[in-house]
């Protein structure tokens, strides 16, 4: 007899996109381009029901799954299902936002005026504008306002679709400010609709009056202190901004090899070959890193490299697009079979919410398919953030994070750029409608 009962059902979709049906971890190289889903077959349409502790418990043609519930539940059984019309709906799995920047403090909207006039992110930078100035705001914010306008971010992802959000913090850069951010994502995510994954990011830049080897010990000596003193504040990934005039290839290392030591169950990134090739493959392989993000400058022995050991490259076609970048070798990427990701990138300087924008922009900017792009921002992105067991696509026993469309064809989620919001008609975390 089943323990669990049914509690939540969207019923007669045209189209209910699963991802995949196997439970697979990732889908790499060709596979990347394959998309799985049930569509509408002549008037029968097509459901999917949740069950009271959030998973998926069927998805099929509505008689088959009328039949189902009926024997198993009563005749009566529908009375208590939260039902939710899918008529000349598509259904996906809610998109997964695995690399974001979302609290801070400040306004920076006078650098994309000086960008549009010639200046660069470095230049910015060294000028003690960019990240600087966010840091200097982020330090002066209290607690519960950097809470406030963190929520607000999130309400404005989750109308754009995102179902899970990665957070980083960084713009502290000391022991307070950093500890502070940490906080403030394990509050929010008390109250946040969504999960968040916590991610520290103390060695986003050297802090001002440092060289990047002092900078080096100064981010181990926080990571010390916060494993000794806040062992209950959450961190699941560890991140560094590698890069020339940031922290180079081998400070990066030393930085995340401390981490692992100190937080043994903790799963390591970095931003890596964005502005300049930091041999990005090789040093991932060197530390198992789980994924690198951005990749712009990355070599052919990085992709072969991450290919090989399954590292997921987080694309961010926002940054890349705003800030002019070369763009990453996407393709050459996915020939070679490196799981793809895409994610917003949020942060004060690329004011993103919205992940069908990026996804837009991967096709036209960097060349990917749709098809790719989705599973870009679902299943590998749960990849990404080792959430692939539970999240990612639609497959019974895993949770029901889902997007019911107001389009019968899924693919007008990328093609109406601008949009996001009025295409989605419910978000569904867990089984439970929020939104
Ligand atoms: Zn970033």
């Amino acid at each position: 007899m089943m323990t669990t009962k049914p509690k939540t059902a969207i019923v007669n979709c045209e189209q209910i996109v699963t991802i995949c049906s196997n439970h697979q971890q990732f889908l790499a190289g060709k596979k990347q381009d394959i998309i799985e889903s049930i569509e509408r077959r002549n008037q029968i349409g097509v459901s999917i029901v949740f069950a009271d502790d959030g998973r998926i418990m069927a998805i099929d043609y509505h008689d088959r799954i009328d039949n189902w519930l009926c024997q198993n539940y009563g005749d009566n059984c529908w009375q208590t299902i939260d039902t939710i019309d899918g008529n000349g709906c598509s259904l996906i799995p809610g998109l997964i936002d695995s690399h974001s920047h979302p609290i801070w403090a400040g306004d920076r909207i006078d650098e994309f005026d000086r960008k549009l006039r010639g200046e660069t992110y470095m230049q910015i930078h060294e000028s003690g504008g960019g990240i600087n100035y966010t840091v200097r705001e982020t330090k002066r914010a209290t607690e519960s306002e950097l809470l406030q306008s963190f929520l607000q971010r999130i309400n404005q992802m989750i109308s754009c679709g995102t179902t899970i959000l990665e957070c980083k913090t960084g713009y502290g850069l000391d022991y307070e400010c950093e500890r502070k951010m940490l906080r403030v994502i394990q509050q929010a995510s008390t109250m946040s609709p969504i999960q968040l994954v916590p991610t520290f990011l103390g060695a986003h830049s050297i802090p001002s009056g440092m060289t990047a080897d002092q900078g080096v010990e100064h981010v181990c000596t926080m990571m010390e202190q916060l494993s000794r003193k806040e062992p209950e504040l959450k961190i699941e990934f560890f991140d560094v901004f590698c890069e020339t005039g940031v922290y180079n290839h081998k400070q990066t290392e030393q930085i995340l090899r401390r981490a692992k030591e100190l937080y043994p169950k903790s799963y390591l990134t970095f931003h890596g070959d964005e502005l300049s090739d930091q041999d990005s493959g090789r040093l991932a392989a060197k530390i198992s890193a789980h994924s690198i993000s951005h990749l712009e400058y990355l070599n052919t022995d990085g992709i072969e490299v991450m290919a090989n050991r399954n590292i997921a490259a987080i694309i961010n076609p926002t940054t890349c697009y705003l800030l002019k970048l070369r763009k990453p070798p996407v393709r050459e990427m996915i020939a070679n079979g490196v799981p793809i990701v895409i994610a917003t990138d949020y942060n004060p300087n690329a004011l993103c919410y919205s992940l069908p924008m990026a996804m837009n922009l991967a096709t036209i900017h960097l060349g990917m398919t749709l098809n790719e792009s989705l599973i870009a921002t679902t299943l590998n992105a749960a990849y990404a953030l080792n959430r692939s067991n539970d999240y990612g696509s639609l497959e019974i026993g895993k949770l029901g994070n889902c997007l019911l469309l107001n389009c019968s064809d899924w693919r007008h989620l990328i093609a109406e750029f601008g949009h996001t919001s009025s295409l989605i008609r419910n978000v569904i975390i867990n089984g439970k409608r929020i939104q």
